[in-house]
């Protein structure tokens, strides 16, 4: 008897915001082939990340826990294998499971994947070109572009595996991670343009606490090697830093290009070979980014364009095509959602909850309308972003700076004096305006301090306490 459980194609990439996906409106770049996801089933508009960096976002999606739990907290503590994840409990039900591609989740007996038939991942970052990867046999040297590359392998994959079982298969590409190389085919794409800069791209931080203007993320901390050209003789300051953000965004564009054309070769193979009705396709990316807002390159931040993750899910089964939904989704649902949709069971200590029920309809009566976030790396040693935690409803953004390193690896002293931010998202959806000291916003902002008291509990992790 055939097994008509249903297949995951799961692609995720690594740095790409959603306002860089022609589906989410862009205002900057065309994404025909993830576009192509959304118009066959489902955009998320609210969907966040609990803590915007790579390794924590990929262990919290791969367990289904928040970061104080899988204790994958910073971009220095490698996940445990041992842990449970979702790719485990489908093997384990009889999915035949692979991952290729970024894994940044540590190597070693201790760290590397686990729950996967096949895989061959990126060691750390990975190379962009003629990249070397790591498999259960060890190092492996590649020719070619990574996306393409991250692509043929996941094709290959499909193409030898066992017909008779459902597959699940993460496909985690590097791009559009810095440093961005284009491949030679999108090197000239926009070089005739003018990209437009976002309208927060000139914020002077004037409202904001202390962590904004101390942020190594701006245009003028973009290094020679981003830059891959002298600065031209003559230019005023903000005339550099507008150049500077061209000769970024462009080549972020040029990679997001590479990574929508790979993707359309999935969708064209899946359909091709008969599989596209039978398969959850899922096109994520691990954070969002900040595109020049807020003068910005780099994520971290709970602010909007790194905190909101491109959210796109095609299953014909139950998705009506061109749905959008505007609950509220975040990255511990991943994990419960996928093995919701396969029949196996969701294990007690996954704190996410399974999305399906928002295929069909809109949420249930007592879906989340708030997230819990945290960034714990204060003063990392790339972009000196302090350590802060908040909550987001759907209405309001509450941040508290704790400003403290704890014990967190790769988190660095001294601690800094902490703060409240508190942005009204209905009224200054681009969050130029920190209202947090404003008498008309108290009752707001102390219903907001109750209910971050009340997440924090709910997910077990601990309020900062002052140390004196
Ligand atoms: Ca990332």
């Amino acid at each position: 008897m055939s097994d008509r459980r249903p297949n995951l194609l799961f692609i995720m990439s690594d740095d790409h915001a959603s306002h860089a996906i022609s589906a989410y409106g862009s205002r900057i770049n065309q994404t025909p082939n993830l576009d192509r996801i959304a118009d066959a089933g489902m955009r998320f508009d609210a969907a966040f990340c609990t803590n915007s960096i790579c390794t924590p976002s990929r262990a919290a999606i791969l367990t289904g826990t928040y970061n104080h739990i899988n204790g994958v907290t910073t971009l220095d503590t490698p996940m445990d294998n041992r842990l449970v994840t979702y790719p485990k409990l489908l093997q384990d039900a009889g999915y035949q499971t692979a991952v290729f591609g970024k894994w940044h989740l540590g190597h070693g007996p201790d760290h590397d994947p686990a729950g996967f038939d096949d895989w061959l991942v990126l060691p750390g970052q990975g190379e962009y070109h003629d990249p070397e990867m790591l498999g259960p046999e060890g190092p492996r040297g590649l020719t070619g572009y990574v996306t393409d590359l991250i692509t043929d392998l996941c094709l290959d994959w499909l193409e030898r595996r066992d017909r008779s079982r459902p597959f699940a298969l993460m496909c985690h590409h590097k791009a559009p991670h810095r440093t961005w190389e284009p491949d030679a085919r999108h090197a000239a794409m926009y070089e005739d343009e003018t990209i437009p800069e976002p309208e927060s791209f000139w914020d002077d931080y004037s409202t904001r606490s202390g962590a904004a203007t101390v942020a190594k993320m701006r245009m003028m901390d973009l290094e020679e090697k981003d830059l891959k050209a002298p600065v031209p003789a003559g230019l005023s300051e903000n005339e550099e830093i507008s150049w500077r953000y061209q000769r970024y965004i462009k080549d972020y564009l040029r990679v997001v290009a590479s990574i929508d054309d790979n993707v359309g070769r999935m969708i064209d193979y899946l359909q091709a070979k008969d599989l596209w009705d039978d398969t959850i396709v899922v096109y994520t990316s691990d954070q969002g980014f900040f595109l020049g807002d807020h003068g910005w390159f780099d994520k971290r931040f709970m602010y909007e364009e790194s905190l909101a993750m491109p959210l796109l899910i095609s299953y014909p089964a139950e998705i009506p095509a061109g749905a959008s939904s505007g609950d509220m989704v975040v990255n511990v649902d991943f994990a419960p959602t996928f093995l919701d949709l396969a029949g196996v069971p969701i294990p007690d200590e996954m704190q996410g909850t399974s999305i399906r029920p928002l295929f069909s309809a809109s949420a249930p009566p007592g879906w989340q309308t708030s997230m819990y976030y945290r960034y714990w790396m204060h003063r990392d040693r790339d972009h000196n972003v302090w350590a802060h935690y908040g909550v987001r409803t759907h209405t309001h953004k509450l941040i508290y700076f704790y400003n403290d390193p704890l014990d967190a690896p790769g988190a660095r002293g001294p601690s800094d004096p902490p703060a409240y931010e508190l942005y009204d998202l209905l009224n200054d959806p681009l969050e130029m305006n920190n209202v947090f000291d404003d008498p008309s916003y108290r009752a707001i902002a102390d219903g907001l301090i109750a209910e971050l008291a009340r997440l924090q509990k709910k997910v077990g992790d601990q309020p900062h306490t002052k140390q004196e």
